[in-house]
């Protein structure tokens, strides 16, 4: 009787999952295991709000196997140890002739996976990757010219129309090898202790049985509304996917054929849903990983290498306390940095309004924003948030050009026409008009104590000038665009 490993990363479900149907068809029993080696991905070991999500993704993955008869075995890696030590060990106890897992794509868990790779074939094991987590492999999808892409529609256009299998189906009845011993999740020790946690768990339904429903819901009305209202933040417009998809709790593939058939359903039915914007930001998803494989270090350093002698600011921790808290003074930055704060998601209209203010109106290095949003955002991906940092601040791929500065207040009045979701998230701003509700700094003495405002006390004076620090922005953007 054969036996193979089954090493879940962030795949974290049964269905649409290439390393264990590949098991299941070649071997008579399975081990599924998951090793916790945060170490192994540094400098960018899972954020806080990351960790969260992972331990209840695990939880609900241990169920689902046990309803498929199998045991989730979780091991806990020292910091001198190593998964590739690990598996060594797995293989011995359970008498596994194989490993196969499913592929990331971040620099340092692609350098570990070649290492655990060639290790094990070299003693004679079989060890298989699979494609699960992307629609395409970033060398698969090339310029005319040959190379990857560094603009979103030309690549959006080479992709779209391509041939994408099917999602494989779930598995059944998964049969277990020899039993060997497991870790505890709790040991682990993901959780946060900070009642903080109890906010974002509030928020959330974790896990793949949660990822399914949550795309079902989608596919209706708000498919039908999302071009229209992805924008508004006050709604939910958008399909909250990006925790599940990030964990692998579905598969880009199963979004991307639900939607097609939806769509094809409703037009079938004299209906006009059109999943192509929404599609699209799949494809956006894509690309960061088209990205971050063939740019690596873009994790730090800037892709438009003219960026490196910007002159961010150096003395800025006040500032970026400030925006981290929500207490900018600037309603919707506040609004969104406190959205973050209790739910571990922020609005992707408002991620790119609070970047904008950080790195342009303060000058604050980007990578400062990216830090906290990884340790903030449930949904925090190497690949997505370095390309968001980068294309706000303008030094990225494909990136929104310098000098277009966001300007909050007239965002807030585009996109929160209402102020709902300021009011929502900035209650000392509840009773201000709504004319001043994006920039109560410009209301009268009499207005704002009818607001119950008092700016410096009970809510912050704005932290820059807006339009004197976009000049500032203009300025320093006009230093590096003058270099040859
Ligand atoms: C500064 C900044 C940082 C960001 N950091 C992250 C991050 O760490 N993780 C992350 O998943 N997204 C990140 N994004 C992208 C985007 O904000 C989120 O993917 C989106 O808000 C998730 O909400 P949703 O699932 O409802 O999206 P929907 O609008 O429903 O989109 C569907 C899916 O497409 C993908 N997607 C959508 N927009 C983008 C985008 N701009 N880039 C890449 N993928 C996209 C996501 O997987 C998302 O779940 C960032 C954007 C900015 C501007």
């Amino acid at each position: 009787m054969s036996t193979a490993l089954v090493w879940f990363r962030r795949d974290l479900r049964l269905s649409d999952n290439p390393a264990l149907m590949a098991a299941l068809e070649q071997y008579d029993h399975v081990v599924p295991v998951y090793l916790h080696a945060p170490h192994e991905e540094a400098p960018w070991e899972p954020g806080e709000a990351a960790r969260l999500w992972l331990h209840h993704s695990l939880a609900a993955l241990t169920q689902s196997l046990q309803k498929c008869h199998n045991t989730l075995v979780i091991r806990k890696i020292a910091g001198n140890s190593s998964s590739l030590e690990m598996l060594q060990n797995l293989l011995q106890e359970t008498g596994a002739t194989a490993v196969f897992w499913n592929r990331l794509y971040e620099p340092a868990v692609i350098e570990r996976d070649k290492t655990v790779k060639s290790t094990l074939r070299a003693d004679d094991f079989s060890a298989e990757s699979f494609k699960a987590a992307l629609l395409f492999e970033p060398w698969e999808v090339e310029t005319g010219s040959g190379g990857p892409y560094r603009v979103f529609t030309p690549f959006w256009k080479s992709i779209k129309t391509r041939f994408i299998d099917s999602p494989l189906p779930a598995a059944g009845k998964i049969a277990a090898g020899k039993s060997v011993s497991s870790d505890k999740l709790d040991s682990l020790e993901l959780l946060p202790t900070l009642s903080w946690k109890d906010d974002i768990e509030r928020h959330w339904d974790i896990g793949e049985p949660a990822a399914m429903a949550r795309l079902d819901e989608f596919l209706g009305d708000p498919l039908k509304r999302y071009s229209e209202e992805r924008n508004i933040p006050a709604i939910e417009g958008t399909s909250r996917l990006s925790p599940h998809l990030h964990f692998g709790e579905i598969s880009p593939r199963q979004v991307w054929h639900a939607t097609k058939a939806y769509e094809a359903r409703s037009q079938a039915q004299g209906g006009n849903a059109d999943g192509d914007k929404f599609l699209s930001e799949i494809a956006w998803r894509e690309f960061a990983h088209h990205l971050l494989f063939h740019y690596p270090d873009t994790t730090r350093e800037p892709m438009n290498k003219k960026f490196t002698s910007f002159p961010w600011r150096s003395s800025y921790k006040k500032d970026l306390n400030a925006w981290q808290r929500g207490l900018t003074g600037i309603p919707i930055v506040d609004a969104g940095m406190r959205e973050l704060w209790a739910t571990g998601t922020m609005h992707n209209r408002v991620r790119m309004i609070v970047a904008s203010l950080l790195t342009k109106n303060l000058l604050v290095h980007w990578r400062e924003g990216a830090e906290w949003f990884w340790d903030t955002l449930v949904d925090a991906d190497l690949a997505s948030n370095t390309l968001g940092w980068q294309w706000v601040a303008g030094s990225g791929a494909d990136a929104a050009p310098f000098f277009r500065i966001f300007n909050p207040v007239l965002q807030g009045e585009r996109f929160d026409p209402n102020g709902e979701y300021v009011q929502h998230w900035v209650p000392e701003l509840k009773k201000m008009p709504k004319k001043f509700l994006h920039k109560p700094w410009e209301a009268s003495d009499e207005l704002l104590t009818e607001a119950k405002v008092t700016l410096g006390e009970t809510y912050p004076r704005p932290i820059c000038d807006l339009k004197e620090s976009r000049r500032r922005a203009l300025g320093a953007y006009g230093e590096i665009k003058a270099q040859s």
